[in-house]
C-alpha cells in the first residue's frame, strides 16, 4: 500500500529524444491508475522510471513519501508485470512464483504458503507443477501475475500485460485484474495503448501523447468532457465524429454551419461560444455516434438540428446498428436502433443532439 508522486518528471534519451516531459501526477494509495496513449507516447518509460529501471533526467519520484530517484529497483517495494511474461522456462510454476522469495531467504514453509495463497487467488493451483511451455498464454500471464503477488509489493506496475492474449481472453483477464485490485487493496499503475482496457479498468486515466499528459480524469469525465481533439478522438469506440463548421449568429441564435446544413445550439452552449469569441470562426464540431438520432420523435423535437445523410454501410451488431453515413461530404458513424430499416444508398434524416456537441479549436 502506497501513494506514488511524480513531480516535474522528465526523461531525455541521449540528451535529444524527450520521451516524457514535465510529468506531474499524484497517485493515491489503492488507486487503479492507467496510462494510455498511442505507441511511443512515453508510457513504458514513465513506468520504468517508477520501477527504477530507467534513470530520471529531471524531477522527482516518491513512493510512500520517500524520494526514490536514486534507490535500487529491489529496494522500492514494487513488482512489475510485463507483456512477454518473462517466466523462467526451466522452472515449474511453483518455482517461478517462489523464486523472488527464495532470493530473500524467506523460510520454506512461508514461501509455500504465499505461493499457494496467490495460486488460489489466480485459480492456478492445479498448474503449480507444470513448466511454462505446458501452459496457454492466459495461464502464463496468470503465473506472471502470481510471481508479482507473492512479493506483496506496495505498488503493482503492469506494462501492457494482456497484449499477447486473444480478444476473449483479454476481456476475461481484464475482469480478473480488476478483481485482484479489489482483493489486494494495493496501488496499481497499469499501462496500455487500448482505450477500452483503460476505460474499463482505471479509476483514473492519464491520457498521454508525445511525452505530455493530455488529460487526467475518471473514465466518465474523459468521455463526456475531453480536454482537446486528441483525447476526444482517442477515447470512445467507435470514434467521435468530427467535422469543420462555421460558428454563425442569426438574430439571437447561434448556429454551426457546414455545407447546406446548420445546427442551432442550445442557449448555454451558444452563450459560451460567444464569450469565447468563436463567432465567425471555423472550429471542429465533435459528436459521438450515440448522440445522433434517427427516430421521428427526436427529429421533431430537434428540428433545428436535422441533417440529410446518405447511408453507405449498415453494420448490424445485434443490440444496435452502426450506420456509416455521409453528411455534407464527411463520413459519420451513427448508433441507431436495431429495428431501424435502412438500405445502402438511401438518403435519411438524422438529428445531431446539439446538447452533446463538442467544440474544439482547429489545430
Ligand atoms: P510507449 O511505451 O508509450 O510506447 P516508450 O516509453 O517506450 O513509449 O517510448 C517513448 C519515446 O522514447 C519513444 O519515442 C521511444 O522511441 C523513445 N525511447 C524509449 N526508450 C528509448 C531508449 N532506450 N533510447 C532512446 N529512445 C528511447
Ligand atoms: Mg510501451
Amino acid at each position: 500500500m502506497a501513494n506514488v508522486n511524480l513531480k516535474h518528471v522528465t526523461k531525455k534519451f541521449e540528451d535529444k529524444v524527450v520521451a516524457v516531459a514535465d510529468f506531474n501526477l499524484d497517485i493515491e494509495d489503492k488507486e487503479f491508475i492507467v496510462f494510455v496513449g498511442p505507441s511511443g507516447c512515453g508510457k513504458t518509460t514513465t513506468l520504468r522510471m517508477v520501477a527504477g529501471l530507467e534513470e530520471v533526467t529531471e524531477g522527482e519520484i516518491f513512493i510512500d513519501g520517500r524520494l526514490v530517484n536514486h534507490m535500487q529497483p529491489k529496494d522500492r517495494d514494487i513488482a512489475m508485470v510485463f507483456q512477454n511474461y518473462a517466466l523462467y522456462p526451466h522452472m515449474t510454476v511453483f518455482e517461478n512464483m517462489a523464486y523472488s522469495l527464495k532470493l530473500k531467504k524467506i523460510p520454506k514453509n512461508e514461501i509455500k504458503a504465499s505461493v499457494y495463497e496467490a495460486a488460489k487467488l489466480l485459480e492456478i493451483e492445479h498448474l503449480l507443477h507444470r513448466k511454462p511451455k505446458a501452459l496457454s498464454g492466459g495461464q502464463r500471464q496468470r503465473v506472471a501475475l502470481g510471481r508479482a503477488i507473492v512479493r506483496k509489493p506496495k505498488v503493482f506496475l503492469m506494462d501492457e500485460p494482456l497484449s499477447n492474449l486473444d480478444a476473449k481472453l483479454r476481456a476475461q483477464m481484464r475482469t480478473k485484474i480488476s478483481k485482484l485490485h479489489q482483493q489486494l487493496q494495493t496501488t496499481f499503475i497499469y499501462v496500455t495503448h487500448d482505450q477500452t482496457e483503460a476505460m474499463t479498468m482505471g479509476t483514473r486515466i492519464v491520457v498521454m501523447k508525445d511525452g505530455y499528459i493530455q488529460q487526467m480524469d475518471s473514465p466518465q469525465r474523459l468521455y463526456e468532457k475531453p480536454n482537446n481533439l486528441f483525447v476526444a478522438g482517442f477515447i470512445g469506440s467507435p470514434q467521435m465524429n468530427f467535422r469543420e463548421v462555421m460558428v454563425e449568429k442569426f438574430g439571437e441564435e447561434i448556429y454551426l454551419k457546414f455545407g447546406k446544413s446548420s445546427i442551432k445550439l442550445p442557449y448555454e452552449k451558444a452563450k459560451k461560444l460567444e464569450e469565447l469569441n468563436y463567432l465567425g470562426r471555423e472550429v471542429i464540431m465533435g459528436i459521438r455516434p450515440e448522440a445522433i438520432f434517427d427516430q421521428e420523435i427526436y427529429l421533431d423535437s430537434l428540428a433545428d438540428c436535422v441533417v440529410e445523410a446518405e447511408v453507405e454501410v449498415v453494420e448490424m451488431l445485434g443490440s444496435e446498428i452502426l450506420l456509416n453515413v455521409k453528411i455534407e461530404g464527411t463520413d459519420f458513424i451513427a448508433k441507431v436502433d436495431p429495428q431501424k430499416q435502412v438500405k445502402v444508398g438511401e438518403i435519411i434524416k438524422l438529428a445531431l443532439d446539439p446538447g452533446k456537441i463538442h467544440i474544439f479549436d482547429k489545430e
